[in-house]
């Protein structure tokens, strides 16, 4: 585990009695920032007011950050096990996309056996919905196994209860920018690790032809610790094939190397590599706005699940376990085609030396 000096992720934390306010990580401890660095934007209980202030604004208050910790700051460090973690930022708009192709071609196998997997469209943009920014939870909430519409005539608990272990990227927008022009560094603030639990038997019957709609929309997942982009390690992305149009075309290496894992009751199940995705944050963000939508501080934008081609590297249950006819088999005998009551799924992922902060929920 290794949240050092190149990592400092952001959060929200309240010590008992005391009211939320912005901290980062720095190994087994939070630093209290408000305190550290004696800005009053840190003593709000979410992070868009400083994800408002844009990015000269976070290059330089990182490196304050490390340079306060290189000179100690022993009393604004607080023990983890002292404090409680928020939602780390107030959700504004949600999208959620589908950028894996493995997951693509895996999934339209699955529903539509009897078409092509890739729809048409999907090698020429980055194909994704609007999702539910108000049910974006902290990790450790509990996540409440959804009822609805399973099929024609049938109501009732959702029996296919699944993860989709997805990056998620935040938003902070200066107001003197307001709309999306500019490079992608300068709207995206960060990174989490983000599950987005899936009905798959109400999503299935519902989602011709508008789309995911109540089976996303109960609840989604994030860490309470925002990586900042900076820290992360680049890499050119996948090779595309067709070229994709010029406002899609990357100016940089935003692929990311990211190792994710797939936690599920303390057994990993999955090892999704985030390289393999074919679509690139930045040009999810160029495609989201491209219409004219514009960007508001706190909005959240989510990669889809994260498949590799191996069986043992996709993200999400309805492909490890080819809708539930070849269960998983756990240590103890057990086995789970889609989630149980009481079970409890983590992910935890690694960029070369750093961790990203987890993100975990029990079904209840
Ligand atoms: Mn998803």
């Amino acid at each position: 585990m290794s949240f050092g000096i190149d990592n400092l992720p952001y959060g929200v934390f309240s010590r008992r009695g005391e009211s939320p306010r912005v901290g980062v990580r720095f190994e087994d401890r939070v630093l209290d920032l408000a305190a550290a660095l004696g800005d009053e934007v840190f003593l709000a209980p979410s992070l868009n007011p400083f994800m408002a202030r844009g990015r000269q604004a976070w290059t330089e208050t990182r490196a304050r950050i490390q340079d306060v910790l290189r000179g100690g700051a022993e009393q604004h460090l607080i023990p983890l096990d002292q404090v409680t973690l928020h939602l780390p930022f107030e959700v504004a708009d949600y999208v959620d996309f589908y950028c894996s192709i493995d997951h693509a071609s895996n999934v339209g196998k699955i529903f539509r056996p009897n078409s092509e997997p890739l729809t048409p469209n999907w090698r020429h943009l980055p194909i994704g919905y609007h999702g539910r920014a108000g049910t974006v939870v902290v990790s450790g909430t509990p996540v409440r196994r959804p009822n609805g519409q399973l099929k024609a005539g049938v109501f009732g608990p959702c029996e296919r209860l699944d993860i989709e272990a997805e990056l998620g990227f935040v938003v902070g927008v200066p107001s003197e920018l307001g709309s999306p022009a500019g490079a992608f560094e300068d709207h995206v603030f960060g990174v989490t690790l983000l599950n987005d639990w899936s009905a798959r038997d109400i999503q299935a019957w519902e989602y011709v032809p508008l789309g995911p709609f109540l089976g996303k929309s109960f609840a989604t997942s994030i860490s309470p610790w925002i990586t900042p982009l900076e820290a992360l390690p680049r890499v050119p992305g996948p090779a595309q094939d067709p070229e994709p149009l010029d406002y899609l075309r990357r100016g940089a290496d935003w692929g990311l190397d990211i190792a994710v894992e797939v936690w599920l009751n303390g057994e990993i199940v999955s090892r999704p590599p985030y390289a393999s995705m074919y679509w690139t944050p930045d040009q999810m963000l160029a495609h989201m706005t491209v219409n004219g939508a514009s960007l508001r501080t706190g909005d959240l934008f989510a990669s889809g699940t994260i498949s590799g081609p191996e069986r043992e590297e996709r993200g999400s249950l309805i492909e490890l376990t080819w809708n539930g006819t070849d269960p998983i088999k756990l240590a103890g005998g057990e086995t789970r085609g889609f989630l149980q009551d009481g079970d409890t799924v983590t992910l935890r992922a690694t960029a070369g030396d750093l961790t990203l902060g987890e993100v975990s929920g029990t079904i209840g």
